[in-house]
């Protein structure tokens, strides 16, 4: 695998959506700004971590029955398989590192994509006071918090940079939340999104549901019912908190 081929993808990448090369990316904001493409969350049970179709219209599925961390380190994965890779269906399972050479591939896109090599190394030398340092269990936190990655994305990455060994990985795969939160941190990252974000479309496909309605190529119950099997149904009745909109 040719890691700087897959760096310079990624850093490619951040440059045509707008991004900047070093800062924390939102990922998902960021996949809507893609042409003609929909993301679809729905929980996939503990074995699949996302999927990427191409045709005319792009839908990228992620498994949102994962943590959140994890299900950006699955949009990252996708969009390697959106823009790099010549199958037209891919669907991808959990493991990161693991799987044929593409997965590997993805894995180690998404990786950069999120934590670019340059900035990461920045990260870890400011924490370090000392080159011989090892990394703390807080220095893990700050580096995942701050790049909004999973402890297992992380882990995953900083072994492959020599930076801890597996035995350190390992100790510090236990108590993932705890070690987050007694360092003052919230525990959003390490768990999947509220039930109600579960199950949802985004992107493109309602904006076409809205473009035909708009344009009286569809009725409004054609409409409604496009909305229903995208599980939209905030956008058809709207939701219990719907009424107070906050300008601020
Ligand atoms: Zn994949």
């Amino acid at each position: 695998m040719d890691k700087l081929d897959l760096w310079k993808k990624a850093a490619f990448l951040r440059k045509t959506l707008g991004e900047d090369a070093t800062s924390p990316i939102d990922i998902f904001t960021l996949a809507l700004s893609i042409e003609r493409l929909s993301i679809v969350f729905y929980p996939m049970g503990e074995n699949l971590s996302g999927m990427c179709i191409k045709s005319n219209n792009k839908v990228i599925a992620i498994n949102s029955s994962m943590s959140l961390g994890r299900q950006r380190f699955s949009m990252a994965h996708e969009l390697f398989h959106l823009y790099y890779d010549d199958q037209m269906t891919t669907i991808c399972a959990m493991g990161i590192g693991t799987g044929q050479c593409v997965e590997k591939q993805a894995d180690q896109f998404a990786s950069y994509l999120l934590m670019p090599p340059d900035a990461l190394t920045d990260m870890i030398n400011c924490l370090k006071k000392n080159k011989s340092d090892r990394l703390s269990i807080k220095d893990i936190v700050r580096i995942e918090q701050y790049f909004r990655v999973s402890r297992k994305a992380l882990l995953f990455r900083l072994i492959d940079e020599n930076e801890i060994t597996q035995q350190e990985a390992d100790s510090m795969r236990q108590g993932v939340i705890l070690s987050a939160v007694n360092l003052g941190y919230d525990d959003n990252l390490y768990k999947p999104l509220p039930e109600d974000k579960k199950y949802m479309t985004y992107g493109f496909y309602i904006q076409q549901a809205e473009e035909a309605l708009k344009k009286g190529l569809i009725s409004s119950g054609k409409y409604e019912e496009l909305l229903l099997s995208a599980n939209r149904a905030d956008l058809v009745y709207g939701k219990e908190t719907d009424g107070v909109e906050l300008i601020d």
